[in-house]
C-alpha cells in the first residue's frame, strides 16, 4: 500500500541533511557547551553556529534568541514570564479563541492565578477585528499573544497591525509563529512583534528543540530556572544535536522557502479544486487568500470527519481532523467553531495539511478515492437521506 502522508501541520518528517548533522553531536561530539575545555568547545561552536541559523529564519540577532525543548515551551515562557516580570504593571492579558492548546491552556491556568484574559472572537473566516482588539485594551493590559498563522485552518493574522497596535500602547506582543515558519516569510524587524515561538519538528527538524525569540530589552521572568545556559533565561544543559539539527532545518527552510511556497500552493489548489469539482456539498474553511499556501481544511456535509479519516487511513493516507477526543466524547474543532461554522460540518471536516515531499501523483489519487467513500458514507447516513437537493 502506497504511504501519503498529509498531516505536516502535525509534524515533518526529518530530512536527511539534518539528521546528518545531528549525528556526530550523538557520537564523537558529545561535550558539554558550557565547559571550556576541548571537549566543550567544538559543541559550544556548534550550538552558537545553529542559533545563527535560526535566527537568520527571523532576521533577528543571536543574543536575541533562546533555544526551549518545544513550541510549547516557547509558548509558555512567552507568556508566564510576561505575566510573571509584569504583574506589578497588570493582569490583564488579550488572546484569541483559536489559539493552540499551548497558548489557550497557559491562559487558563494563569486565570486561575488571578489574570484576566480575554479571548477575542473570530469572524467567519477566521479572523480577528482589529477595532475588538483596541476596545479589549485597558490600562491592566500586559500582554497580547495572536498566533501568525492557525494550525487548523492555515489563516494568517495581521500580525504586523496587531504588532503596530501593541507598541503604541506599550503592550508586550507575542506570537505563537510555530505554523508559519518554513512556509511563508518572517522578518521580526518589520513585524513589531517582541516575542515569537517556534518548533523544530514543525519545519522538518527533530522534535523536542524549539526557540523563543525575546526582542533585546524585553524582560522576562525565567521558566526553567537552572545554570547560566542561554544567558541566564533558561536552565538546562542544552539539547545540542536537537539544537543541530534545528539549525539545519531552518538554513534549508531559507533556501527553499521560494520553491516550496509554490510548490504547495499548486497541489493545495489542485487538492481543493479537485475535491469540490467531485464531490458535492463540500465547503473550504478558513480566509480565502489570507492563509498558508500549504493547508487545506474542508468540511464534506454529511459526513463524520473521524469515519472518513479511518476510510483515508485504510487506503494509506494520513490526514486528521480538528476535533480532539477528549475523555472518550468528541469534541468538534474549537477553532471552526469559534468561526461560526455549524457543529455538523464542523464534525465533518478534514484537514489536510501538504508538505516538501508531496506530489501531484498523490493529490490525484486522493481526489481519484474521495468521491466513492464521501458517497458510500452518506449513503448510510439519515441527515443525507432526509436531505432534499
Ligand atoms: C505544533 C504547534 C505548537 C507546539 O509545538 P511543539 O514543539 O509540538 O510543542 C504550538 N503552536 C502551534 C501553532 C503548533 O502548530
Amino acid at each position: 500500500m502506497n504511504k501519503i502522508y498529509f498531516d505536516h501541520n502535525a509534524t515533518t518528517p526529518v530530512i536527511d541533511e539534518v539528521f546528518e548533522a545531528m549525528v556526530p553531536f550523538y557520537k564523537e561530539q558529545w561535550g558539554n557547551p558550557s565547559s571550556i575545555h576541548w571537549a566543550g568547545r567544538g559543541t559550544r561552536k556548534a550550538v552558537e553556529d545553529a542559533r545563527e541559523n535560526v535566527c537568520k529564519l527571523l532576521n533577528c540577532a543571536p543574543l536575541e534568541l533562546i533555544f526551549t525543548s518545544s513550541g510549547t515551551e516557547s509558548d509558555n515562557h512567552a507568556i508566564k514570564g510576561i505575566a510573571y516580570a509584569k504583574k506589578d504593571k497588570g493582569n490583564h492579558i488579550i488572546t484569541t479563541k483559536v489559539e493552540h492548546p499551548a497558548i489557550l491552556s497557559t491562559c487558563k491556568h494563569l486565570a486561575k492565578e488571578g489574570f484576566e484574559i480575554t479571548y477575542l472572537e473570530v469572524d467567519k473566516d477566521g479572523l480577528i477585528d482589529l477595532e475588538q482588539l483596541k476596545a479589549a485594551i485597558t490600562p491592566k493590559t500586559i500582554l497580547i499573544t495572536v498566533m501568525f498563522a492557525n494550525n487548523e485552518t492555515g489563516v494568517l493574522f495581521p500580525i504586523k497591525e496587531i504588532g503596530q497596535i501593541a507598541k503604541e500602547r506599550g503592550i508586550t506582543f507575542h506570537t505563537d509563529a510555530v505554523q508559519a515558519a518554513g512556509k511563508i516569510p518572517i522578518n521580526v524587524q518589520e513585524l513589531n512583534v517582541d516575542l515569537l515561538t517556534i518548533s523544530g519538528h514543525k519545519i522538518y527538524g527533530p522534535k523536542g528543540v524549539g526557540a523563543l525569540f525575546a526582542k533585546r530589552g524585553v524582560r522576562l521572568t525565567p521558566l526553567i530556572h537552572g545554570g547560566h545556559q542561554e544567558r541566564n533565561r533558561r536552565g538546562g544543559t542544552e539539547n545540542v544535536a536537537g539544537i543541530i539539527g534545528f539549525g539545519k532545518a531552518a538554513e534549508i527552510a531559507i533556501r527553499d522557502l521560494d520553491k516550496e511556497i509554490a510548490h504547495l500552493s499548486m497541489l493545495r489548489n489542485r487538492l481543493e479544486t479537485g475535491l469540490k469539482e467531485k464531490i458535492q456539498h463540500v465547503y473550504v474553511n478558513g480566509h480565502p487568500e489570507k492563509r498558508l499556501p500549504n493547508t487545506a481544511n474542508i468540511s464534506f456535509e454529511f459526513v463524520e470527519g473521524e469515519s472518513l479519516l479511518l476510510n483515508l487511513d485504510m487506503k494509506g493516507i494520513a490526514a486528521s481532523s480538528g476535533s480532539a477526543c477528549t475523555s472518550g466524547s468528541l469534541e468538534p474543532s474549537h477553532v471552526l467553531v469559534a468561526m461560526g461554522i455549524s457543529l455538523e460540518l464542523a464534525h465533518g471536516s478534514v484537514r489536510f495539511s501538504l508538505g516538501k515531499s508531496n506530489t501531484v501523483e498523490e493529490i490525484d489519487y486522493l481526489i481519484e478515492i474521495m468521491p466513492p467513500i464521501v458517497e458510500r458514507m452518506r449513503s448510510m447516513s439519515p441527515l443525507f437521506a432526509g436531505h432534499k437537493f
